[in-house]
């Protein structure tokens, strides 16, 4: 029997599907075409967390009659859009914004949009003290497809700034030049491809501290407290790339401490904020922030989910490598204590009736339900893993994995081949339990 709750979520799931025209269930972002290149010039306004900017997107066509371009929806607002030169329309649809093209476009065709914008971004930009800085919803201050996550991509951006300002971005600041009435324009440019979710900026005046190819900033700190808080980044850079069987993929790697409680991992860099690690460095509860968003420079960002639906392999993963961050650095008690954790997030769920396989391509009636999944229940899978195929294999699968998809998309296919290569098992049924089940969707149990 399935209770009330999930009752009521399937009619409202089953009024949405009804409800829509089917011209916006086919306004998928991204679908169609491969962006190539973001480039931008922004000038964000510190006062009033608005900007202003120029975007060219380039794109090669991957489906034959390619009649629009569909990036996901925001509140900004276009005022211009032209492709190779000629003037589109942009229209927003539902929640996506949409370029109709007149003329479809053949497969393999490469063009670039080139678009003028204004606005407030809707929840793309959080306040620190002073600092202004992105967190994870790109394509609230940019135009991009945010759930595009195999559609690796080349960004640059330029920054315009009141001068004496520090600005952090993607990959390395390349160049710093005066701009008009008396800003500064820092260039940054990222390079590695990365898909858009990973895009992100900081402006304000940061304390800093650099230690090897590590750097710390904070607007709300100073170097002092920037050196105590994150003495323990460079030991959890060297685990994590011991078990990765590579080096640091960005080769150096930001630190952006704020405040709040914010841990969000953005291409190369992460921001922390001070409530999300309240305690002192080298207390086991309180270390996972910096951890988790480190983990996630090798799983997540340099060996990347295809799709929302395989999110597990960039959360699940980086739950578990924070667990073996906790065991190597203060024991077996602390890794069975993480994940009890998500034992306990999965229960939760579970009491809800709500338990999915891990790439399961349904919607989740809420992000704690989704969580619970791709997260907690994705932990507790590499868990099961490494106990079933002992310590060697399990290691060597995962090396194998990230090694092998480095710079690449992955789905858990390529997961299951190299724990299966590396321990020469047939692990279909244990990844179908977990990470498959049935592929309709239907409720389990
Ligand atoms: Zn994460």
């Amino acid at each position: 029997m399935r209770d009330i709750r999930q009752m009521a979520w399937i009619a409202a799931a089953a009024a949405a599907l009804f409800s829509a025209a089917p011209a916006l269930a086919e306004d998928v972002p991204g679908a169609g075409f491969d962006v190539t290149r973001y480039t931008l010039a922004l000038t964000p306004d510190m006062a009033s967390a608005a900007l202003s900017g120029r975007e060219t997107i380039a794109f090669r066509v991957t489906e034959a009659g390619l009649d629009r371009l569909v990036f996901t929806g925001n509140a900004l607002t276009i005022d211009s859009a032209r492709l190779d030169g000629k003037a589109l329309v942009p229209v927003q649809r539902g929640k996506a914004l949409v370029f109709e093209l007149g003329k479809p476009l053949p497969r393999g065709r490469r063009g670039k949009l080139e678009l003028t914008y204004h606005g407030r971004p809707a929840r793309g930009f959080a306040r620190s003290a002073e600092a202004l800085y992105t967190s994870y919803f790109a394509c609230d201050w940019m135009v991009c497809a945010q759930d595009r996550f195999g559609d690796k991509a080349a960004f640059s951006l330029d920054l315009s700034v009141p001068k004496g300002m520090d600005t952090l971005s993607v990959g390395r600041r390349v160049a710093k030049r005066a701009g008009q009435d008396g800003r500064e324009i820092h260039r940054w440019r990222a390079a590695r491809l990365y898909p858009a979710y990973l895009y992100g900026f900081a402006v304000g005046r940061f304390a800093e501290v650099r230690s090897g190819k590590l750097a710390f900033l904070s607007d709300v700190a100073d170097p002092a407290e920037l050196q105590r808080r994150f003495a323990e980044t460079g030991d959890m850079a060297r685990f994590f790339a011991a078990k990765a069987g590579l080096p640091l993929p960005a080769g150096e790697y930001t630190q952006l401490l704020v405040r709040g409680d914010e841990a969000q991992e953005a291409a190369t860099y992460a921001v922390l904020g001070l409530d999300a690690m309240p305690g002192e460095p080298g207390d086991p509860a309180e270390d996972w922030a910096i951890a988790h968003e480190l983990a996630h420079q090798w799983w997540g960002n340099l060996v990347t989910c295809t799709a929302l639906r395989e999110f597990w392999l960039n959360e699940g993963v980086t739950t578990f490598m924070t667990a073996a961050w906790k065991e190597h650095r203060y024991g077996r008690a602390a890794y069975e204590a993480e994940l009890g954790a998500a034992r306990q997030r999965l229960q939760g769920a579970r009491e809800q009736r709500f338990d999915k396989p891990l790439a399961w391509g349904g919607t989740y009636p809420s992000l704690g339900a989704r969580r619970a999944v791709q997260y907690s229940k994705g932990a507790l899978f590499m868990d099961r893993l490494r106990g079933e195929l002992g310590e060697a294999a399990f290691w060597s699968g995962l090396r194998r994995y990230t090694r092998g998809h480095a710079g690449g998309t992955v789905t858990s296919l390529d997961l299951q081949q190299a724990m299966e290569a590396a321990s020469g098992r047939d692990l279909r049924a244990l990844f179908a339990e977990w990470v498959f089940g049935s592929d309709d969707g239907a409720e389990k149990g």
